[in-house]
């Protein structure tokens, strides 16, 4: 069934089989928030999960792919099974788009069976949005169950977190991400690029497969080498600007934020401590800031030990505060208030050329 894909991601496997055994002994929540970040596969277990509940012959390894419902479900017309995102990337979601899923749910099942309604980028809603979703979360349907999915589950209103079953995708080991990568036989298997890619990726396999099929990899380097040469002093902040405007605005911002808190890291844990690029907190940190950050740090270094002890945890702080300037920048470009993305960069870019100065 080449349909499925969610049901075939490792990191998936423990999350579906809780979600099957639910179903089974009907103790299903009403409404669900699957969050964690991007590149885990959230959209397409949503998806998968509503074909599962709709598929007339169901089994462990999910819906049959072969009944009406599947071939209905395939090419997205599944009446019984509704999918709602954002008109336009970057756009809100609509007070009149969360008005037809409260319709939706009113309606009662055209096969008898379930009714599943997924909402993609669930935080992308302005308050009259997020009001009239509370309204349909807060008149339960049975047999009707609604998946909010997210990136950034601090941006979706606490009153709908509280509403419904909060569910956070895991992110894979670099081992197992390794393994499905390699499994998927694409082209032949470079694992020091994928390794590059995944840590690039903030250890999403997804975010890395693309990476790897795109070749976008370098790009990114060249983004990170860009960063930590204004960070440093090396360069300034509109060469910095220069090269986060050759990506999506998020995508840039989501990579230097993991490169910062790498860097955060480095300076903050004791380095006899730190001897872990091999497991998943190395993977979680980004790209190794290579050479560029080392370097810097042997200028910067003195004879004097409980100097450069001090000086590390002063520029680690200092890091702290810019990853969480980057984080706010980050969440003002996702929410709908459609900031000047612009402007909203170059004011990161000369924060980072502050920040350890
Ligand atoms: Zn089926």
């Amino acid at each position: 069934m080449n349909n499925v894909v969610a049901w075939e991601y490792p990191w998936l496997q423990d999350l579906l089989e809780s979600f099957q055994r639910s179903h089974k002994s009907s103790t299903l929540a009403h409404a669900y928030i699957l969050s964690g970040s991007r590149g885990l596969g959230k959209k397409q277990f949503a998806l998968e999960f509503a074909s599962f509940l709709t598929c007339e012959r169901p089994s462990t390894k999910g819906p049959c792919g072969e009944c009406k419902s599947c071939k209905l479900n395939v090419t997205a017309n599944h009446p019984d099974v509704l999918y709602l995102a954002p008109n336009e990337p970057g756009k809100a979601l609509t007070v009149d788009q969360i008005r037809r899923l409260s319709d939706y749910v009113h309606v009662s099942s055209h096969a008898g069976g379930a009714r599943v309604a997924v909402l993609a980028e669930a935080h992308k809603m302005n308050s009259s949005a997020s009001n009239a979703l509370l309204k349909t979360l807060e008149e339960p349907h049975e047999s009707t169950y609604l998946f909010l999915v997210t990136d950034s589950l601090g941006l979706l209103s606490p009153t709908i977190r509280s509403r419904c079953q909060r569910i956070t995708l895991p992110t894979p080991s670099l081992a197992v991400s390794l393994e499905w990568m390699r499994a998927l036989k694409v082209r032949e298997f470079d694992e020091q690029l994928a390794t590059s890619c995944l840590k690039a990726s903030g250890g999403s396999p997804l975010l890395a497969m693309e990476m790897l099929l795109d070749e976008s990899l370098p790009t990114r380097q060249a983004l990170e080498h860009e960063f930590i040469a204004c960070l440093t002093g090396n360069s300034s902040p509109d060469n910095l600007l220069a090269s986060l405007l050759k990506s999506e605005p998020i995508t840039a911002i989501e990579h230097i934020l993991s490169t910062t808190a790498h860097c955060a890291k480095l300076m903050l844990v004791n380095p006899s401590e730190s001897h872990d690029s091999s497991n998943d907190t190395g993977v979680l940190g980004g790209l190794a800031p290579s050479s560029a950050w080392d370097r810097f740090l042997e200028q910067v270094k003195t004879s004097d030990g409980d100097y450069n002890a001090r000086r590390r945890a002063l520029f680690g702080n200092r890091l702290v505060r810019l990853y969480d300037e980057i984080e706010k920048a980050r969440r003002q470009l996702q929410s709908s208030s459609n900031p000047n993305s612009k402007l909203l960069l170059g004011s990161l870019c000369w924060l980072t050329s502050r920040a350890l100065k």
